[in-house]
């Protein structure tokens, strides 16, 4: 057992080393066109998603344009999600448009869900969502969807469902301190603290570094607590410089930190640069570039039988 384990070690390194292992960006919105189309209209309706769409950094990108910016950016697969509305009609049908997505480009695009926590239909469209293919919830806006992460009892039904499917959440997080921007809410790490104290069995994907949570894994008890808690970097460029990543490093999460670009908000490039010019060496930037995602997302297909 134990020399399996090492000789596939051995393997992946060597497979890192000679640069062949996967980039995953998992942090990818996708809007379908007649709601590209229409977003003035859907805004009137949806405050969060008007606040957001109507930014003057905001940008709209359908499937094929995120898979175009895969290609160009030579990244081989992107996590991808419908925006997450206070309306579940308009959640089932941005996740209809991913489940066609993922069905059109298998080998490019991974599925997750858009849900509102305090629907009574969350479980069932968890369930219809699961048989579309797709595999996990998010990204999950609390102020937007006017929920609260710290509520207990709010909570329980979307998380239980999710531990008993092994399904990981994303959840939109922001820092409590700093410039301002739109979407920048009260969802700050202390609120994602007690989120994941609440639901210490559920994978959770903090969205923008936890809201700065990240840097209290140097707190045992939060370290303790977090054990099932990933970062991504969305919008890090807007957001830290790239030292970032060797703090990480340092604080001993790396493993846990997602590269997430919040495509199309900002290219995909933008993030494999700043990593490479951050100081850590190439086994730990193929961590964050891709190699955690393909854990989290079980993508490890068995190694053939060379030994
Ligand atoms: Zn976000």
């Amino acid at each position: 057992m134990r020399y399996l384990f090492t000789a596939n070690i051995i393997i992946d390194i060597l497979i890192i080393k000679k640069g062949d292992f996967m980039k995953i960006d998992f942090h990818v919105h996708v809007t379908p066109p007649d709601i590209i189309k229409t977003w003035e209209k859907i805004g009137e309706k949806e405050p969060y998603f008007k606040l957001l769409s109507e930014s003057p950094v905001n940008k709209f990108a359908t499937a094929e344009e995120v898979v175009m910016e895969l290609e160009n950016s030579n990244v081989d697969k992107a996590v991808i999600f419908g925006f997450g509305f206070k309306d579940m009609g308009l959640c089932r049908y941005v996740n209809d448009y991913v489940a066609d997505a993922i069905k059109k480009f298998p080998d490019r695009l991974i599925g997750y869900m858009a849900l509102v926590p305090t629907s009574s239909e969350v479980e069932k469209e968890i369930d219809r969502c699961i048989n579309m293919g797709l595999t996990g919830v998010g990204e999950i806006f609390p102020y937007g969807q006017d929920f609260d992460i710290t509520d207990l009892k709010e909570m329980s039904p979307l998380c239980n469902s999710c531990i008993e499917r092994d399904l990981p959440v994303m959840v939109h997080t922001n820092e409590a301190v700093g410039h301002h921007y739109s979407g920048k809410t009260d969802t700050t790490a202390v609120k994602a603290s007690a989120f994941a104290y609440n639901f210490p069995d559920l994978k959770i994907i903090f969205a923008h570094w936890g809201g700065g949570l990240l840097f209290y894994e140097l707190m045992p008890e939060i370290r303790e607590q977090n054990k099932n808690v990933y970062y991504d970097t969305a919008a890090s460029p807007f957001l830290y410089d790239n030292r970032i990543y060797k703090v990480a490093k340092e604080i001993g999460i790396l493993d846990k930190v997602l590269f997430g670009s919040d495509y199309p908000l900002i290219p995909m490039t933008r993030y494999i640069e700043d990593v490479a010019k951050s100081g850590l060496n190439q086994i730990d930037q193929a961590l964050v570039n891709g190699e955690n995602a393909k854990a989290l997302l079980k993508l490890d297909t068995p190694h053939d039988p060379i030994w």
